[in-house]
């Protein structure tokens, strides 16, 4: 896989730096890991492990080594944040602690939020041709290279205060992306850290929450994630940065945009069933029929994902209405 050149080291608050680390594919761009140096030397995020050297190189430039490090705090389970959580540890000789939400603990120690069979039942139920299904796993094994599994030394919880370099941060729990999502705010800076909660260039995915108990996900990502938007937009902060892209300072602005894509889509939806009722593979490809290509696999994943999540809560508001048939959730408009 190529990696895009840029990898770029700035200052943006003083003894606080933002590293810009190379993510294969065009979305959602490189992966903005922030240092925080002084008491409590902090990483928050890490990028893959394919920039495990990138990152250790631009760290030297500020002057700092993986030894220097005395924790990492990780926004969330995915590979493009945690992959290189490990090389760290390694290479600090494993002085530094691990941190993150108990709930993207799994994944973050063993690579999976549930189990290959789980993700079977689903795709089954979402209508999804065997031959995805199994691209889908080849995928998978890909990503697994862009990460090493670490073990988590402490969890964050809602409303706790830590220390990040010479700052004091309160941890906010922000679900919908994924469930163990956290943001981190300064406080008196009106500085918010945001992970993949808000990004500015593109509307963030609220991926779909499986479970290893229930074959049919009961969390709302979506009504989650809008949740947790309201209470980001409740401390009202100066500035967000994001993990990927740059720095957004009218979060309001933002927030409405993601609104109206989400509504703008849920008006799609309801469109595409008003011919007849179907199955979510069938919705999303509907959706979204530019998709094809190399990335095929992973953006018929994520086009399930999204009209599922969107299903829910047409669903739960009594717009649309499923039932299973031939072993596939089919959804039609409620009359
Ligand atoms: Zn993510
Ligand atoms: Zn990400």
């Amino acid at each position: 896989m190529k990696h895009q050149a840029t990898i770029r080291c700035e200052k943006i608050h003083p003894q606080i730096y933002r590293i810009i680390l190379p993510l294969p594919g065009k979305k959602p761009g490189p992966v903005n890991v922030y240092l925080f140096v002084g008491t409590q030397t902090t990483l928050l995020d890490t990028g893959t492990l394919k920039t495990a050297h990138h990152l250790e190189e631009s760290l030297k430039q500020i002057g700092i080594g993986f030894s220097d490090i005395d924790r990492i705090i990780l926004t969330h389970g995915h590979i493009d944040h945690y992959g290189a959580a490990r090389q760290v540890v390694n290479g600090s000789s494993g002085h530094v602690s691990v941190a993150a939400h108990r709930e993207d603990l799994p994944v973050i120690e063993s690579g999976m939020e549930v189990s290959d069979r789980q993700f079977s039942k689903f795709y089954r139920l979402m209508g999804v041709p065997l031959i995805f299904e199994l691209l889908f796993y080849y995928v998978g094994w890909i990503f697994s290279s862009l990460a090493e599994n670490c073990r988590v030394d402490f969890c964050l919880s809602d409303g706790e205060k830590i220390q990040v370099g010479d700052y004091e941060a309160t941890i906010i729990s922000t679900p919908g992306h994924t469930k163990g999502s956290i943001c981190l705010y300064l406080e008196k800076e009106g500085i918010l850290f945001a992970g993949d909660h808000i990004l500015g260039h593109i509307t963030p995915n609220a991926f779909v929450m499986l479970e290893s108990d229930f074959d049919i996900p009961w969390r709302m990502s979506q009504v989650e994630f809008y949740d947790s938007l309201r209470k980001v937009e409740s401390i009202t902060p100066r500035i967000v940065y994001p993990a990927h892209g740059d720095p957004i300072t009218d979060l309001p602005q933002t927030a409405a945009l993601f609104r109206e894509q989400f509504y703008l889509r849920q008006k799609k939806i309801l469109a595409i069933l008003e011919k007849n009722g179907s199955t979510v593979y069938r919705i999303a490809r509907r959706l979204f029929p530019e998709i094809s290509g190399k990335r095929l696999p992973l953006e018929i994943f994520l086009a399930v994902s999204e009209v599922f999540t969107h299903l829910q809560v047409l669903e739960k508001d009594g717009m649309v209405v499923s039932h299973v048939r031939r072993g596939a959730q089919c959804y039609s408009l409620k009359y």
